[in-house]
């Protein structure tokens, strides 16, 4: 196409300029063209483009809201384009209302796919954030309010989603709990039967629910952690269950390959998110968060979108039963 050809040339030239003779020849290959549809730019530095440490002290009763939290997180509100990788897909997203689930909801409705979100009922001020931000990308929003810790209730939000969605193709097991104590005996019985149900039985509930459903083409992603492979002293109870949620993935990867379905995890490092400032580490550690990595930073919810949209695209054909870490340079995957 004449305007296909006209825009490479213009990026070739750009290109040159922007980024010295070496790189500018590596455009004129064509091995690296501009998305359709965004401008051409110099990258912004990844280790200066987004807030850092230290930060104001803060603290919010569990389960936090993203719109209480300073600075607000980035979950690509404004920054996040779509180029039609999920065009008619239906997905449902647990912990949609903030944070990561909240970044993948926006990226996947800007991708084309209908969007249904679960969070808990205190966090529908967040949760009708979302679904504004899915709509405004002309895709439908499901909202569904309850709780995971509930067997019944996990079976129906899968029945209830690929209702309201007309079916189910990307589920993404995101929600979490995370309370920061600094020793065993600190954590009760009801801490810990609370993190294990929020986080692998509730995702085991919903798996189940959710595989006879599941088409040849589907995806499924959990979102696991850096504490699964190198687990923070104050987090016993969560590292455990992020350590389930990966093996559990690369377990069901094998199950659902034959089928069609592929079965992967994201494993964050710290991201600036209401599960932080609402119990998940202690207050005077917050204001430093994110220090330790090498890139002296938390990530934003914004940076994890488009490993969750990879993901569960039809371009990751041959990857399943994998975990992607996006750390800032820590260990992990
Ligand atoms: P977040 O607080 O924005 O999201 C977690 C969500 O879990 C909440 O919004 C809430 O809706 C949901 N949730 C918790 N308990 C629930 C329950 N009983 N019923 C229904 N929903 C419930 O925080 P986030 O950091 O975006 O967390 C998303 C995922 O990322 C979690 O799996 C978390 O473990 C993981 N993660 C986060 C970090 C980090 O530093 N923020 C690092 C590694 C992994
Ligand atoms: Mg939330």
């Amino acid at each position: 196409m004449a305007d296909d050809t006209t825009g490479q040339s213009r990026r070739t030239i750009l290109g040159g300029m922007t980024f010295g003779g070496m790189t500018g020849s590596l455009f004129a290959a064509g091995a690296a063209q501009a998305a359709p549809g965004t401008q051409d730019q110099v990258p912004p530095n990844p280790v200066t483009e987004y807030p850092r440490p230290p930060f104001a002290r803060q603290q919010q009763p569990w389960p936090g809201l993203a719109s209480l939290m300073n600075p607000p997180p980035d979950h690509g509100e404004t920054s996040y384009r779509g180029s039609g990788r999920l065009l008619g897909r239906k997905a449902l997203i647990t912990g949609g209302d903030s944070g990561i689930g909240r970044a993948a909801a926006i990226a996947y409705a800007r991708e084309g796919a209908d969007v249904a979100i679960n969070y808990l009922p205190a966090e529908e001020s967040d949760a009708q954030e979302v679904a504004a931000l899915i709509r405004a990308a002309g895709r439908k929003a499901v909202a569904l309010p309850g709780d995971l810790r509930s067997e019944e209730f996990c079976t129906k939000l899968v029945t209830d989603a690929a209702a309201n969605l007309d079916g189910l193709d990307i589920v993404v097991s995101n929600a979490a709990r995370q309370v920061w104590q600094p020793s065993i005996e600190k954590i009760s019985t009801q801490q810990f039967d609370d993190t294990f149900k929020t986080n692998v039985y509730a995702m085991f509930w919903i798996l189940r629910a959710a595989a006879p459903l599941l088409k040849p083409g589907s995806a499924i992603i959990a979102t696991a952690s850096v504490n699964a492979y190198e687990p923070s002293r104050g987090l016993l109870d969560y590292a455990a269950t992020k350590g389930a949620i990966m093996i559990f993935v690369k377990a069901l990867a094998k199950q659902m390959a034959e089928r069609g379905v592929r079965v992967n995890a994201v494993a964050p490092g710290p991201i600036w998110t209401p599960l932080q400032p609402s119990g998940g580490q202690p207050p005077e550690a917050l204001s430093e968060f994110g220090a330790d990595t090498p890139m002296q930073r938390p990530g934003q919810p914004a940076e994890l979108a488009p490993l969750y949209v990879l993901l569960a695209s039809h371009e990751a054909t041959f990857t399943t039963g994998q975990v992607f870490g996006a750390a800032g340079g820590r260990g992990g995957p």
